[in-house]
């Protein structure tokens, strides 16, 4: 992309921060999708499909990333592959990493998580989503501002420095009690660890059952100083 496109991108995005701020994610999307054209990602942990349902409203082909890290719950993979059926016009877009898990155990050492989880994320989730995310002049987060402190002011629209792309956050001022809501009455698709107690769902060696009385990513890394994925930093 050249400087200009960049430039031009800062600028969309620095105005929308202010004229869509109060927005709803239907009007968000499809602000998104009437801007960008082709050129956006929505991003998706596969814990539900919320965002998926919403975003096929604004563009019914719409790319949906995954990060494959090789790491995921089978029920994780599951509800991947049942959102392309229950949406069959869009493409999935799997990010991989460099190296399969067994490659990066011999050049790495095994569970890499346990002893430098920000590593192993760079390699597996941040390195891949940056090359992804290079192709696009948009990408669309499912964060939201109850996730936790961490996430407490995030913007419906912003400037993503790091990544050089415009980021739009359409259900960052949803409460709980809309989201649950959305999939009653959409019967949206749902992982089904969300039943079990999993709030927050990552990579099956970092994701616990989020404690009673703590928020909903208490059970990433639990137990280990970190709690982002360095995604969203
Ligand atoms: Fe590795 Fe855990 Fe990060 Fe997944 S969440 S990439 S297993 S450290």
């Amino acid at each position: 992309m050249t400087t200009t496109r960049t430039e031009q991108l800062r600028v969309i995005a620095e105005q929308a921060s202010v004229e869509l701020a109060e927005a709803s994610a239907e009007e968000a999307l499809a602000w998104t999708a009437r801007t960008f054209g082709d050129s956006w990602i929505v991003a998706s942990n596969m814990q539900d499909a919320v965002l998926i349902d919403l975003a096929v409203k604004a563009k019914p082909d719409v790319d949906v990333l995954f990060l494959e890290t090789g790491y995921h719950f089978a029920e994780t993979i599951g509800t991947r592959d049942a959102v392309a059926t229950v949406y069959p016009e869009l493409t999935i877009v799997n990010a991989l990493p460099d190296t399969t898990v067994a490659e990066q155990d011999a050049a790495e050492g095994p569970r890499l998580y346990e002893r430098d989880p920000d590593r192993c994320c760079a390699l597996r989730k941040v390195i891949p989503l940056q090359r992804t995310l290079a192709k696009y002049d948009a990408w669309v987060t499912g964060v939201r501002r109850v996730d936790a402190p961490t996430r407490a002011n995030t913007p419906i629209v912003t400037w993503d420095e790091r990544n050089g792309l415009v980021k739009v956050n359409p259900i960052a001022a949803w409460s709980d009690e809309e989201f649950n809501g959305y999939i009653a009455d959409h019967g949206v698709l749902e992982n089904p660890l969300v039943s079990e107690g999993y709030l927050s769902i990552g990579c099956a060696p970092c994701t616990a059952k989020a404690l009673p009385g703590t928020d909903a990513r208490s059970g990433r890394w639990a137990g280990r100083s970190k709690t982002e994925c360095g995604l969203h930093g």
